[in-house]
């Protein structure tokens, strides 16, 4: 069960959570049936992730990255009839035409950081200009001093986007998350948070409902002499741990070309750190733009071997979380 909610929800957030449980407390649509695997019916204890983008940071259309996918991070979670989204990358785009069939929709969406992979879908977010639906979006202040609303704002400015953030009709409520928040949404759905080691920062997300926790942790590096301890509380017997391995070791360490201090995890890694925090289920996420399909089935059949309750992330598959385990639909 989780912990009882922290004092470290600052004020404003906890009032805003607040009037969005009693909000969400009327809400009678579950998470869509398309997101249930097997054509379920959407139960009120289903938990489902889907994911709507899994590349890291640009959008990698093509033949070759057709089977992975190539939209940047947007991962969704159904806690039952709550919707929670982890990310506005370009995933989101798809997210909302899936949406705008179930009108009005209400949802929380939580953003790591605004590195442009993971917001440059959200002006493309068709819900989020109808008016009608709430959408609760959540960020931790930049190092800089913008908050999540500035952050997202200042890429719909002119000249380089024409339409600007206040013309979204939708009721759009910020929430500003102090280091280590912890949330409750309703009284089921409980969120932890965690910084990430990422250049600017960046804030890894911990979701427990019905006795299932899953982890989203992008864009992290891993430290080399040690484990990062801060990931390692939050991915903490995890059921289900969606972690960035954007590249292998030997790419990480490449004389000639490394990615040592670049924000990302290598597939080796976060295999170690799901072992150390005794993750039931890995999920390797944020693949680099350069990795084609039948690279990341190499990666995947390496993490296979190394931590067989494992899978590649891959645009459009579906997790549910069972008593007996990870239920993975592609
Ligand atoms: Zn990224
Ligand atoms: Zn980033």
């Amino acid at each position: 069960m989780p912990d009882a909610p922290s004092s470290a929800v600052s004020s404003a957030a906890s009032s805003a959570v607040s009037s969005a449980v009693s909000e969400t407390a009327n809400l009678t649509a579950a998470c869509p049936p398309a997101a249930t695997p097997s054509g379920g019916d959407g139960l009120a204890d289903d938990f489902l992730v889907r994911f709507w983008g899994v590349r890291g940071s640009i959008p990698t259309p093509g033949r070759s990255t057709v089977r992975y996918g190539g939209n940047t991070p947007c991962v969704e979670m159904c806690c039952g009839s709550q919707r929670l989204v982890f990310d506005g990358g370009t995933g989101i785009r798809l997210l909302g035409q899936h949406l705008i069939r179930e009108l009005p929709v209400e949802g929380h969406i939580f953003f790591t950081h605004s590195h442009w992979d993971h917001i440059q879908g959200f002006p493309f977010f068709t819900p989020a200009f109808i008016r009608g639906n709430t959408f609760h979006i959540y960020g931790k202040v930049a190092p800089n001093g913008a908050s999540i609303r500035e952050r997202l704002e200042d890429q719909m400015l002119h000249p380089n986007f024409p339409v600007p953030l206040r013309i979204m009709g939708a009721t759009l409520v910020f929430h500003d998350l102090e280091p280590d928040a912890q949330l409750q949404l309703g009284d089921r759905v409980m969120i932890e948070t965690g910084m990430l080691n990422h250049p600017g920062e960046a804030t890894g997300y911990r979701v427990t409902f019905g006795g299932k926790t899953v982890v989203y942790a992008t864009d992290t590096e891993h430290y080399p002499d040690r484990l990062d301890e801060s990931l390692l509380h939050l991915a903490r017997q995890a059921d289900v741990l969606i972690l960035d391995a954007t590249y292998t070791d030997e790419e990480y360490w490449s004389p000639t070309s490394s990615k040592v201090g670049w924000g990302h995890s290598t597939w080796q890694e976060a295999v170690k750190l799901a072992r150390a925090a005794d993750v039931k289920f890995l999920v390797i996420f944020h693949h680099d733009p350069v990795h084609d399909d039948d690279f990341l089935d190499r990666v995947g059949a390496e993490v296979q071997t190394c931590f067989p309750h494992s899978t590649m992330a891959v645009e459009g598959m579906v997790l549910s979380l069972r008593p007996e385990g990870v239920q993975v639909r592609l």
